[in-house]
Order: C-alpha cells, then structure tokens, then sequence
C-alpha cells in the first residue's frame, strides 16, 4: 500500500499552511526520516509561465515559503526552479511571486541550462531524455505541483509535473514527436520511468497545492481558479495523482497518463491499493469542470493518426476580442501551424495542428479557445466520451 495525505486548509496563511505540511510529513513517517542534515534538496515549482499568482496557475509563493522555512530547519542546502514554457524562468518567477520569496528565504535558483541526460531501460517508446541536472542529482526532489485540469491530458498534478524537467521550448519538441495524446502519456512515462531509474530510490516526495485550484480549460489562463481548499501529499507521484482526480470529481478513466503508470508499476493508481490518510475530502464535495470534450482511452486510440484528429477534433480558434498579438502562441507552437505576421492577429493552419494546445497554456489572455468539435467526432465520440 502506498499513501496519500489529504489536509483540508482553508486559505493561503504561512502558518496554517505549515501546520497543515507538519502534519501531513508526520503521517508519511515524519519529515526527518525523508531530509537528512545537509542533505541537498530540490524544489520543483510549478512555473508554466508569468503568470500573476490570482489565476492560479503557479505555485503559490506562500505555499513556497512554507516547504522552504520547514526544509531549512533541516538543511541549508535547498535550491529552487521550474523551466518555464516561454518566458525565461527569474521574469516568470517575479510575476507570480516566487521570486519576492526565494530572495526573502536566501536560497539558491537553479541553472536552467545545465543538463544531464538519463535513459530509461524499460521504455516504450523513448529512452533518453536530456533534462536538468540538479533536478536529478539531488538527494531529496520535492516536486510541488498544482491542482489543475488540463486540455490535453486531463488533469495535471504530480507526474506531470515533473514534464518540467525538461529544458523551456524543448518540451515544445516533445510534443511534435508524441503527437497523439497516447504516445504524449508513454513519453511522460518514459521520463519518469527515467528519472525513477537516475535516482536511485532516493525520494521524491510530491506535495500539491490545491488551495486554490484550476478547473475547465487549464493549465492556464483559460482555466477558472477554484477554492478546493486542498494539500495532497505522497511519495507516490502516481497515487497522489489517482487521488487527486477522485477528490475533485473527475472521472478517473480520463486520467491515462496515470493509467500508464499504473500499468508500468511506476506507482498505485487503484485506490484500493492507497492509504488515504488525514482529513476526508468527500466532505467538500468538490465537483471540478472537466476541460471541454475531453475523451476516454477508447476515444484516444480513436484519434491515433493526424487525420483522424484533424476529421473529429476542434481546433484553436483567437478571440481577437482579448489577443493582444504577442506572438507567445507562435512562438510555442510545436509544428508551427499558428504564425503571426506584424500587427496581425495569429492564423491557425488547423491541418498542421497537434491539437496539442500548448497555444492556449501559454497566452497571457485567454484569447485562444475550442472551436466546436466536427460533426463527425460528434458522430463518433458520442456517448463514448463524454
Ligand atoms: S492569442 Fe494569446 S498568445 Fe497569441 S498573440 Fe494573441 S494574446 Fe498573444
Ligand atoms: S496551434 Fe496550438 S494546439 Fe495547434 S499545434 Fe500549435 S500550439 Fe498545438
């Protein structure tokens, strides 16, 4: 059995939210039996981008200083970073108010370009991954993620989280080679599996803010900030991410990244395989909107080949009422299908889009969204994949 602390917190309050982390560390065997004295540790961030700390998109910077205050009783030896998607990670960090308290805390960011590359022995579909070095090599990763839907893989907690790893517009590269969302969730489970394999045993140890969360078109900026009042932590990336999705209501059966670590052992994805401990979140009732015309495993294989995608899948579409013509959206774009001319709103070329939607995570205005799905999708998703 794995396990899975659950702590209901209410707000954002520095001691509160202490309490809640002691707690919680004190259910999985106590903080000290995971960070020795002088141990190196890591603080992997969600950071997708500038974003302000109200759309709840990042790591919320209180939530940050109340992981840094309780690992420097233990060790100095703390450094902290994310790779962000676009912009470069000290400018994204200063807007969403990491940064105001890495420099409070006196701790070390880390050096987004100094890689290593670990393989995986057991992969399906990838081997090598090049990612960042300190990441890796630490003695002890906490990985912090937040509680988010996601439009292309459901929702994104701890596991994928840890796509992070992976240098800025790189991971726009990954994209184009697993086009399909399947082979997207082999890909992430073959880095895991990587860096599982580089590490040695030595814990990661997953801790979600879920204070406030994302539902409906997350990552970013399309998503709605939810107060779902949650802390969710596990040495298990995977069984705190099976959690996660059954305390917010969504359907488990979307959660494939998941179900390919469950397949693999990278991790407990049953519940009847998981210790929840701590608080019962069944009594917040949380029901998350799911990301708009998400589909089944049945509905993914469906859509394997670029065609089908292109025949059954809505496409992005520019609210030219919000676009402010920055040219993020471009400039991500793994196969290029957006391009944007000077003064011009962007232009989709929806036969080159991967539907990979990567557009709508990084547009600081919410001006991309879902176009209605084709008819034939309609035809041949329905009642499969609602
Ligand atoms: S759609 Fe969004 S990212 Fe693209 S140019 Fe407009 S504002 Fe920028
Ligand atoms: S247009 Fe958007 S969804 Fe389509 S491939 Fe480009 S980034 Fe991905």
């Amino acid at each position: 059995m794995s396990k899975v602390v659950v702590k209901i917190c209410e707000e954002y309050n520095l001691e509160i939210i202490k309490t809640k982390l002691l707690e919680s560390f004190d259910l999985l065997g106590g903080i000290n039996n995971i960070i020795k004295p002088n141990q190196s540790v890591f603080l992997k961030v969600n950071c997708l981008g500038a974003f302000d700390e109200t759309k709840a998109i990042t790591t919320n910077p209180v939530f940050l200083k109340a992981i840094i205050q309780i690992v420097k009783e233990i060790t100095p030896n703390i450094i902290v970073g994310d790779n962000p998607a676009t912009k470069e990670m000290i400018h994204a960090l200063k807007k969403n108010g990491m940064y105001k308290v890495i420099e409070e805390e006196n701790i070390t960011l880390f050096n987004p370009k100094d890689f290593i590359q670990i393989e995986n022995s057991s992969y399906k579909i990838y081997n090598s991954f090049e990612v960042s070095k300190s990441m890796v090599e630490s003695d002890v990763l906490i990985n912090i993620p937040k509680l988010k839907t996601h439009a292309l893989a459901y929702m994104t907690v701890a596991e994928k989280n840890l796509f992070g790893l992976i240098y800025g517009l790189s991971k726009a590269a990954w994209h184009v080679k697993a086009a399909d969302p399947l082979q997207f969730g082999e890909m992430i489970n073959d880095l895991y599996g990587a860096l599982l394999e580089a590490r040695k045993g030595k814990p990661i140890l997953n801790i979600c803010d879920g204070i406030i969360g994302l539902e409906g078109e997350g990552p970013s900026t399309g998503g709605t900030p939810i107060n779902s009042k949650l802390i969710l932590t596990s040495l298990d990336a995977v069984s705190l991410d099976t959690v996660a999705v059954n305390s917010v209501g969504l359907d488990y059966d979307k959660m494939f990244i998941t179900k390919i670590a469950g397949k693999r052992n990278y991790g407990k994805n049953d519940l009847k395989d998981i210790t929840i401990l701590g608080d019962d979140y069944k009594k917040l009732n949380l029901e998350f909107i799911a990301p708009k015309d998400s589909m089944s495993i049945w509905g993914l294989k469906l859509i394997r080949h670029k065609f089908v995608r292109n025949l059954f899948l809505e496409h992005p579409v520019i609210n030219t009422e919000l676009c402010i013509k920055c040219g993020e959206c471009a400039k991500i774009c793994p196969p290029k299908a957006m391009t944007i001319n000077s003064k011009e709103f962007p232009k989709v070329q929806t036969n080159q889009c991967i539907r990979c939607w990567c557009c709508a995570e990084v547009c600081p205005q919410n001006a991309i969204i879902k176009s209605k799905r084709p008819l034939l999708g309609k035809i041949f998703l329905k009642n499969r994949d609602k």
